[in-house]
Order: structure tokens, then sequence, then C-alpha cells
């Protein structure tokens, strides 16, 4: 290999050396990777109607226009709730077509993207499949956007790579989320690398978005570091929220009550003005 191929990018897709422009992903009235930033939130699992119509109430409310909730839920153990599944989908469909709001909701595996990608407007890949490159792969002949969370022991070229898995296939429009990696620290659940946002934004044209939920695992460090995220630079935030956390399904603790989360984008709306963005 001659020095000159060395030297270029491994990033020929996602990569600044190739694509000067920032990717925007548009969706009618809402856009990810512009000026607005993007806010996402609901529920770590899908668990019923009642549960996503309270949430849903909250973010019409709020001026948020992302929903999250996961029907296939990737869990540490086979023995913990596994998610609605179907019925999960299809519940989230029903309230994405009643209330206008956009879905985001993962995908485990390549059997399922189709029955996911009717079901939702953004697919979530997880941070346990970041490196199942068949299924990046498939979801590489998507026309749906996907959001691609960083593997909990990945590096930044790692991350990178796997969305050039996807791009390479003809589906440029790809979300990257920084969700915490795994270090010595046990206090937090991950540690959340704020700097991979300026980083990311350097290397790459692919809007960044931060989950400080899975980043902490605690519900009390989330405004700080969704006011973090934004000053570093971040496209967007996805927060989990429920109406009860303590009797979720799944990542109870790390989940702001509803009015909780109401209060923190009123907050958040200033820091975003500071950062240059608008909510
Ligand atoms: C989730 O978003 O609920 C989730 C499982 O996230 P992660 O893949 O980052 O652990
Ligand atoms: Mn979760």
């Amino acid at each position: 290999m001659s020095l000159i191929a060395e030297k270029t990018t491994p990033f020929k897709l996602c990569g600044r050396e190739n694509n000067q422009e920032k990717t925007v992903i548009e969706f009618g009235k809402t856009s990810i990777g512009g000026n607005e930033l993007a806010i996402m939130a609901g529920p770590c699992a899908v668990e019923s109607e009642a549960q996503l119509l309270e949430i849903a109430g909250y973010l019409k409310k709020t001026g948020v226009s992302i929903l999250r909730g996961g029907a296939y839920k990737p869990r540490t153990s086979p023995y913990s709730f596994q998610g609605l599944e179907r019925e999960g989908l299809q519940l989230l469909n029903r309230i994405r077509k009643a209330t206008g709001l956009l879905v985001v909701t993962e995908v485990l595996d390549q059997h399922t993207i189709s029955e996911v990608a009717e079901n939702c407007d953004i697919l979530q890949v997880g941070s346990r499949n970041m490196q199942n490159y068949s299924l990046l792969r498939e979801l590489g002949r998507l026309k749906k956007p996907v959001l691609l969370k960083r593997g909990m022991s990945a590096t930044i070229e790692e991350w990178l790579m796997a969305a050039e898995y996807i791009m390479s296939g003809g589906n440029n429009e790809v979300i990257l989320c920084e969700r915490g990696i795994r270090t010595f620290e046990t206090y937090t659940r991950n540690t959340l690398d704020l700097s991979a946002v300026p980083l990311l934004k350097e290397l790459s044209h692919l809007p960044v978005i931060v989950d400080p939920s899975h980043a902490t695992g605690k519900y009390s460090l989330v405004p700080a570091m969704c006011k973090a995220a934004i000053m570093a630079g971040a496209d967007g935030l996805i927060v989990e929220v429920h109406p009860c956390p303590s009797e979720a399904l799944s990542d109870g603790a790390q989940s702001l009550l509803p009015c909780k989360f109401s209060n923190l984008v009123r907050e958040l709306r200033d820091v975003a003005a500071l950062a240059g963005k608008t909510i």
C-alpha cells in the first residue's frame, strides 16, 4: 500500500474528507442535524397503550416531536422482560398515527427489519448490535433513517466503520448516538464520553445525538448531562421518560417523570439558544 493510500481516511462515506456538507435528515416539520435540537423521549420499553398515550400527551404539550420506546428489548438477562414485540410495534404505530409524533424504536435482528420499519420513522440499532454486520448491511438497503448507538466498548473508529456498513449499502441517513462506554467506574451505569461529540463533528458530517439515560443509569444525573451534551455540540438528545419509574419494566432508575422532563425541556431551550440551536 502506498503512503498516500495509508493516509486516506477509512471513513469514505461518513467522513468529512469526501463530504464537507453536514447531513440533515428531514421529516416534514422536524429535522435532525440542522439548526433544530432534536429531542426524542419516551419509555425504555413499550408496556401498554395507556403508558404510551400518557407520555405522548406530555411530549405534545412540551413541543417534543419524537417518541422513543422499545418493542423488542435486548436485555442482559433472558429472564427479564423482553418487550411486547409485535404488539408493541402496533401500539407505537397507532400512537404515531393518532398524534403525528415520529417514532424511534429498536430493531434487534434482520428478520424483523420490515416489520419494525413499517411501524416507525427511525430504526434504532442498540449498543449490543453495533457490530452486527449482517444487520447493518440489511439496514443499508432500507430507505429509512437509522439511529446507530455506540457499542459499549467500541472505539470511535469502530463506530464510524459500523456507520460505513449502513451507508455503503446506499442508506445515507445515519444518526450517531453516544450512550456511554464501559469504564472502571461503578457509580454510574456507563461513562458518558462527551468528547466524542465534538470529535465526531470533526471527523464526520453525520448528526450526533446523546443518550444521557443509558450513559448514567441515574435519573438525577440526566438534566446536567443533557445541558453538557448541548454545549458539546450535540444535534439532539434521547431521554427515557416513564409515568411511574418505580414500576417500570425496564430502566426505571434512569427514567424521568413526565413533569420533570417537561421542566427540563423548558430549561434546555435557553441552553440550546446558547449553542445556536432551537427547540
Ligand atoms: C435502549 O435504548 O433502551 C437501549 C437498550 O439502549 P442501549 O442499546 O444504548 O443499551
Ligand atoms: Mn433503556
